[in-house]
């Protein structure tokens, strides 16, 4: 690791990173030029260069690097990572200890002082997710750490720093033993089939097994369910496990139809009861207007942005037509359940596209939940924005 670039943070910036703002970006700094190498340790100073935080140089969509320590004598290293995991893993001693949930996030990137990182269990294999080569260049003193810290089966990891921020797709096995999967992990007992080798997604979201909870247990009994942008099925399995009468899946990727009757058969539940569409939601709703099809709750939880053949989905642009199409085939006193994880608008912004919805559609509604990260999703005051999770229960009035 090269030794420390002294950058100064720009006057009208200063502020916010004296508050403990965590992410570097372009437009606070001078002297950008000094940055040459991902993984570049970065000590902030003022304009008259009184110390403000030392991070690191990796580049994300979001910015250039991250702060890791206010403290002017703490060092980035292999102490400095060793404490940080430490502390994120003693944070999750009750889901540890909880044998009905064996999926969880252990690290959560800033939240538990280190951006660009995460870690994620499932039952005894971790999966380390690296969000720039600039964090990448710290990975062993993050792997004998991990390996000091804990008990695993097998460490398994992914590269999310490709042109744009992709995923490089790549062999992911680190160290351990080599898990044969799918592992069936639970989450409150609830089985889910879990692929750590196979691409970019493994199989379920943890941040949302609040939500997925809620549903079965509260909102599902006796209902018909459909779950737009399905994946694998999660919320449609936990639907069918609270007793819905009937659920539909609907997602534009073919992969979804077989994780779906899998998820399903671990539950056993009969598959054959339900529908797993594989289609364009678009598509779909125009089918169910057609056929005057209606449910009593409706899941929304799409991507922040995806393409498909025919259309383009930006949720910070879209999110409300899709809300509105949504009113039109939810029954009267049904549940829309609207997700999102769009970091680039807040809950109070997600709530006027809701309202908006409503208006045009000329229906009353009313807001009956509202869920934001996980426990073990730690985000920080000073970084509102890494609480991206947003889902609002609004129930359909006359
Ligand atoms: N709700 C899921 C996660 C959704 S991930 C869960 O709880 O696990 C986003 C999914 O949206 C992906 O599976 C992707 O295939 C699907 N998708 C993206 N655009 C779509 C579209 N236009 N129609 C249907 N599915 C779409």
């Amino acid at each position: 690791m090269s030794s420390e670039t002294i950058l100064k943070v720009k006057q009208n910036h200063s502020g916010k990173y004296r508050k403990g703002y965590p992410l570097i970006s372009k437009n606070a700094i001078t002297d950008i030029k000094l940055l040459r190498e991902e993984g570049q340790i970065i000590k902030l100073t003022d304009e008259r260069g009184k110390f403000i935080g030392r991070g690191y140089y990796g580049h994300q969509n979001k910015g250039i690097g991250w702060v890791l320590t206010q403290k002017e004598e703490e060092a980035i290293d292999q102490g400095f990572f060793h404490k940080a995991i430490q502390t994120a893993v003693n944070f999750r001693k009750k889901l540890y200890n909880d044998p009905e949930t064996t999926a969880f996030r252990v690290f959560n990137g800033e939240g538990d002082g280190i951006g660009g990182l995460t870690i994620d269990y499932f039952d005894g294999y971790y999966l380390i997710n690296w969000y720039s080569e600039g964090i990448f260049a710290f990975r062993s003193f993050v792997l004998q750490s991990l390996e000091n810290l804990v008990e695993y089966k097998a460490i398994y990891e992914k590269k999310r720093f490709g042109k744009q921020g992709q995923y490089i797709d790549d062999d992911e096995f680190v160290t351990g033993e080599r898990g044969d999967f799918p592992i069936i992990v639970k989450e409150n007992g609830v089985n889910f089939a879990i692929y750590l080798n196979e691409g970019a997604m493994v199989g379920v979201f943890l941040d949302q097994r609040e939500v997925r909870k809620r549903i079965r247990d509260h909102y599902s009994k006796g209902k018909k369910v459909l779950n737009t942008f399905s994946y694998t099925g999660a919320f449609s399995l936990f639907s069918a496990l609270g007793s819905a009468s009937h659920t539909t899946s609907v997602d534009l990727a073919n992969r979804s139809y077989a994780k779906t009757i899998e998820n399903f058969s671990l539950n056993g539940i009969d598959y054959e009861a339900h529908d797993i569409i594989v289609e364009d939601v678009f598509k779909y709703y125009k089918y169910a207007n057609r056929k005057n099809l209606s449910f009593d709750l409706v899941i929304l939880d799409p991507p922040s942005f995806a393409r498909s053949k025919k259309t383009t989905f930006r949720a910070e642009k879209d999110y409300t037509a899709l809300l509105q199409q949504t009113i039109s085939i939810t029954e009267s006193m049904g549940t829309i359940v609207a997700s999102t994880n769009c970091s680039k608008f807040n809950m109070n912004k997600f709530k006027t596209f809701v309202d908006r919805a409503f208006k045009d559609s000329d229906h009353q509604y009313k807001i009956i939940e509202e869920y934001s990260l996980p426990h073990d999703f730690k985000s920080i005051p000073s970084f509102p924005e890494g609480n991206y999770l947003k889902v609002l229960f609004i129930q359909k009035l006359t």
